[in-house]
């Protein structure tokens, strides 16, 4: 029995902000963290228990129908990890769990029922079940099942199972094949001995590892000094103690490599999580996960859920990355939701990064964070060398007409060509040209959805919006005018790849970018074969700045560095400074030593001043500083206030009324716990999808006081036809 537990608190995948009480059946062993199908007004729902509870609150309870499992789909960590998130990010509990769970875990419809060998003596309704599964050859689906029995079906089929009259399990499907890796032309994983700096981290961590409690540590390691290596050793460390691990990275169809050492370290343990997966493969390997089967799991954000029993160590590699950030839906940084979990586990976390996040840098400064370092390349290799040419001295007339690759740039593509070395060409902008104007009138196509203009797109010769993926034909003449010269300003990947390919015109180039690999499986396709060698020049935005070793690589070209530099955002020095460490981290990783240019108009700018010498604390010293003047994180916390609806007017007015309102609130509010309201004011993108968006930021010292204010604004502003109110904590995209 229950010990007195005679009721359940039910998380239901929905937007309520707590859960529901039901009464347990006599017969129903529960235990928190166990799926259960509850009714829920008409529906039957399937929830999770979040806790046991003697006494209900309420009279007339319901009783819980049945529990699926007969296990706990996710362990007390796990749930206390989703209160966490939902009072820390203002989400109600219910969207949380839909969040972390795979859609499947939410319903029942991969539950198949078979009728098992034998004669049962049955009669009634659980005759005519196991009737109608005599009549299949195959398992027939639960859900379609109970469809042909619409009373007491589940009821029958429990007794059913009970006497052993039919089965009912999961439906597994077989695993897909993973592809063979190439080994030639990639780097060997240095299994052989750790250098004295990566020795000196690994025993740190497995201190950690061995006294199992909460330990946080950030692994500061240059590009190429093996930091993948110490963690897998530290994962070995944990399993050798009868432990599983869990290792985040941004994007997994970008480091195939990671996968290939991890399953050559765990080999057929190894579970595997990312956004690619069909919800069947996430349900299977939800299952795989839960039941212990694998040592290992590696995947992207959502990862950081995967419900691993005996959790012992958790890894986040590329801990600055921002698709660490979701910005939609469920608005949580899977970095900070890892130290969150290890946490409530009691175990260490280990933040990895060559340009660490201002945040994580400063948690290290200041104490809370272990700072563990590795300097030097492994193999004695060197860091690449980095030089940054000044555009304004490359093309100082008007009438030169500038191109994108200078003379220098275009020199070094054709010397490292003929040498048969691979090249690197970044460039973070995607389309051919930035769009369309007219040279009579100056029209410019703008998305009709959002405040933004459409790029052009040459190969296909349409015109895209690259918010909501609103596309035409690109027009003749000015729509508008109807002069001919509808021209194109501006520049973009694309046409990267046309003045390469007038450049060198026997070089193999391809492109990676959003554009090139919008089909599955498709960027890890590009990859490898740049791995064998197979492409000379790779052209690409952001994507190709991440970690993949490849050896032949010994030019890196960046082709205008001011672009991340210009946007409109407090972190814009940041992220400057480490796509550009990233990208030239890329160089000459194998034997021959590489060379970075990086093109800008700006090259004191400190972002980009640190680079050559590859000095991020002198560039965190001077970003410190610029944050401290602006009272910008790590110095201050912001929330972010974003109200979205059809009519522009209603939602200014509502903006007004509630920035006015905060307004007072914080002015009540005095020294450490004061909060700043800026705003109300329209988003840098005020129209997007069809919806008109006016934003409020909230900064303040102390966290709790600024997430009460959230909280209000919140219960101020409740969700209507006419708006609706988003709100993003430690907000990282804020266009
Ligand atoms: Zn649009
Ligand atoms: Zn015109």
């Amino acid at each position: 029995m229950h010990k007195g537990r005679a009721f359940a608190e039910v998380i239901i995948p929905s937007p309520l902000k707590e859960p529901l009480t039901y009464q347990i059946p006599p017969e129903l062993d529960l235990t928190p963290g166990m799926r259960v199908v509850v009714p829920v007004g008409r529906r039957r729902v399937t929830g999770v228990v979040a806790e046991l509870v003697a006494a209900s609150r309420i009279e007339r309870v319901k009783p819980i129908i049945e529990a699926p499992d007969g296990q706990p789909v996710m362990d007390e960590a796990l749930l206390r990890l989703g209160q966490w998130i939902a009072k820390y990010y203002l989400s109600p509990i219910g969207e949380v769990l839909a969040a972390m769970m795979p859609a499947h875990l939410r319903g029942e419809s991969r539950r198949v029922v078979s009728a098992s060998e034998g004669e049962f003596a049955v009669d009634g309704l659980e005759r005519r079940i196991l009737d109608e599964l005599g009549r299949s050859k195959t398992a027939i689906g639960l859900k379609s099942l109970a469809k042909k029995f619409p009373r007491g079906f589940y009821p029958a089929l429990d007794a059913l199972a009970r006497i052993g009259a039919v089965e009912i399990r999961e439906r597994t499907r077989r695993q897909r094949k993973k592809p063979v890796s190439d080994a030639e032309n990639v780097a060997p994983p240095n299994a052989l001995s750790l250098t004295a700096e990566q020795q000196t981290a690994y025993e740190a961590i497995e201190a950690g590892v061995v006294a199992a409690g909460f330990r946080p540590f950030l692994l500061y390691g240059v590009t190429g000094s093996g930091k993948t290596e110490v963690y897998l050793r530290a994962m070995e460390r944990a399993r050798s103690a009868g432990k599983r691990s869990l290792i985040l990275v941004p994007e997994i169809s970008l480091t195939p490599q990671l996968l290939d050492r991890l399953q050559a370290r765990f080999p057929g343990k190894v579970g595997v999580i990312h956004s690619a997966l069909t919800a069947g493969e996430r349900w299977e390997e939800w299952w795989r996960i839960v039941r212990g089967e694998v040592d290992v799991v590696v995947g992207a954000r959502s990862a950081i859920f995967a419900p691993l029993p005996e959790l012992g160590l958790i890894v986040v590699d590329e801990e600055h990355d921002s698709s660490y950030k979701q910005d939609e839906g469920l608005r949580y940084n899977a970095r900070d939701v890892a130290v969150v979990r290890a946490k409530l586990v009691g175990c260490p976390v280990v933040l990895g990064s060559a340009t660490p996040a201002v945040e994580s840098y400063e948690n290290c400064r200041a104490g809370r964070y272990a700072l563990l370092e590795l300097k030097k390349r492994v193999e004695r290799r060197s860091l690449p060398a980095v030089e940054t040419l000044d555009l304004r001295e490359v093309w100082p007339t008007s009438s030169d007409k500038p191109r994108l690759l200078s003379p220098i740039l275009a020199q070094a593509l054709r010397d490292n060509l003929a040498r048969g070395r691979q090249s690197l060409v970044f460039l973070n902008r995607r389309g051919f040209a930035n769009f369309l104007q007219c040279r009579l009138c100056g029209f410019v196509l703008r998305c009709a959805h959002c405040s933004v203009t459409l790029t052009f797109h040459k190969s296909e010769r349409i015109v895209l919006c690259h918010h909501c993926g609103w596309r035409q034909a690109a027009p003749e003449a000015c729509p508008h005018c109807g002069h001919p010269a509808f021209l194109p300003v501006g520049f973009g990947t694309e046409q990267l790849e046309h003045e390469l390919a007038e450049l060198l015109p026997d070089a193999r180039i391809a492109r990676m970018d959003r554009d090139t690999t919008v089909k599955r499986g498709s960027q890890e396709k590009l990859i490898r074969q740049w791995q064998r060698g197979e492409i000379d020049v790779l052209v690409g935005t952001q994507m190709i700045t991440k970690g993949h070793d490849v050896y032949g690589v010994t030019l890196v070209g960046a082709v205008l560095a001011d672009l991340s530099l210009n946007l409109p955002d407090f972190r814009a020095g940041e992220r400057t400074f480490q796509l550009l460490s990233q990208v030239a981290g890329r160089a000459g990783r194998g034997e021959e030593p590489g060379r970075v240019i990086i093109q800008s108009y700006d090259p004191q700018h400190y972002a980009l001043r640190h680079v050559p010498a590859h000095d991020y604390p002198a560039f965190f010293a001077e970003e410190l500083e610029f944050r401290r003047a602006l009272n910008y994180p790590p110095f201050s916390r912001l929330v972010h206030l974003r109200l979205e609806g059809a009519q522009a007017p209603a939602v200014e007015k509502q903006a007004k009324l509630l920035g006015d309102w905060l307004r007072a609130q914080g002015s009540r509010s005095a020294g450490d716990s004061q909060i700043e309201v800026l705003g109300p004011a329209p988003a840098p993108i005020m129209k997007l999808r069809g919806r008109f968006r006016w934003q409020i930021l909230l900064k303040g010292k102390k966290g709790p006081a600024l997430l009460a204010l959230a909280a209000a604004a919140q219960a101020r502003v409740p969700r209507t036809s006419r708006w609706r109110l988003h709100i993003d904590v430690d907000p990282y995209s804020m266009l």
